[in-house]
């Protein structure tokens, strides 16, 4: 058995809003084709795609949102929110595979099988409990939050986002909740969706002073990453979570589209490795990564797969 395992296969590369869209079905394959370029697929477990199933989303999401999702997946007309965020026919059992592979890696890392695990096309972190937002149906990063708790009892949970967007439908549906550490460098939202994410929000009422965010100028480079990470690193010591949740978004490497980051794939890579360290000292070595955003291919095949190099280390 390998030390990682990353879900491959085409139902996850559903979740995608058309060919020609940034966030295409094709992205999965993009990421795949480089894997096994780098010979990556043979040193890691491959995992099939889970459905998960329609109650898991209300541990995050409210009822009534679940059934305007459901709705628009069955139409596949307008949008799921005010015009970021296309409804397509399927979007329901798309939105799922992702939220049941999540689900799969979590029952997989909790019971030791295997503690290091990579989902991409997961990490749609601005959908809110009750609205789909920026390219995101349902909030994996949430009903993972929500399932450690009500299932495995694990309460102290580190999330860690390093997409150039601010992580807003993790960050306000935990603000309150000093036992949700969230670290996030992103771009200044002054110059980008969502606009969120001042250094000054560190949490609410009896979470202030819980949650770390490191808005970053439009053109920071890795220079600019690696002046900030180890404020991370000693937030999270501090902090010492019983697991890591990576966001590891691609759209912060130099070249994407739609940001203006420029960070390099190293990055990512060291990100993961630093947290895979944290994961060792403090989680019995537990960390579940998800690929998050990324709109040039050739920076999430990088990106990513430099994510799933060092869950090999
Ligand atoms: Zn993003």
């Amino acid at each position: 058995m390998a030390i990682a395992s990353v879900y491959f296969g085409e139902h996850l590369g559903r979740y995608g809003f058309g060919e020609g869209h940034p966030f295409g079905p094709d992205r999965i394959h993009a990421f795949w084709n480089e894997t096994v370029k780098q010979g990556i697929d043979k040193r890691v477990d491959i995992l099939p795609p889970v459905a998960g199933d329609e109650k898991s989303l209300l541990r995050f999401h409210t009822p009534e949102y679940i059934q305007r999702v459901k709705a628009a997946s069955q139409s596949g007309l307008g949008y799921l929110d005010h015009g970021d965020t296309p409804a397509f026919k399927g979007v329901l059992e798309a939105g799922l595979y992702v939220v049941g592979s999540d689900l799969d890696a979590l029952a997989r890392i909790v019971s030791g099988e295997t503690p290091r695990v990579f989902v991409p096309i997961a990490g749609l972190h601005h959908a809110r409990r009750d609205a789909a937002a920026g390219f995101c149906a349902f909030n994996d990063c949430g009903i993972i939050i929500e399932t450690l708790r009500s299932h495995y009892a694990i309460q102290r949970i580190a999330y860690i986002d390093i997409d150039a967007h601010h992580g807003d439908g993790v960050f306000y549906a935990y603000e309150d909740d000093p036992d949700v550490a969230i670290a996030d460098l992103h771009e200044d939202g002054r110059y980008l969706y969502p606009g969120t994410g001042a250094a000054s929000e560190t949490g609410i009422g009896a979470a202030v002073g819980t949650k770390l965010n490191i808005p970053l100028a439009p053109g920071s480079d890795d220079q600019v990453f690696h002046r900030a990470w180890p404020q991370v690193e000693t937030y999270l010591r501090a902090f010492k979570p019983e697991i890591i949740l990576l966001q590891a978004g691609a759209d912060s490497i130099e070249g994407d589209p739609i940001t203006h980051l420029r960070f390099s794939p190293a990055a990512h890579a060291h990100a993961t490795a630093s947290l895979i360290k944290i994961a060792d000292e403090f989680c019995q070595g537990r960390i579940i990564a998800m690929g998050g955003g990324g709109y040039n291919r050739n920076n999430l095949a990088l990106g990513w797969n430099e994510v799933l190099k060092a869950m090999l280390v």
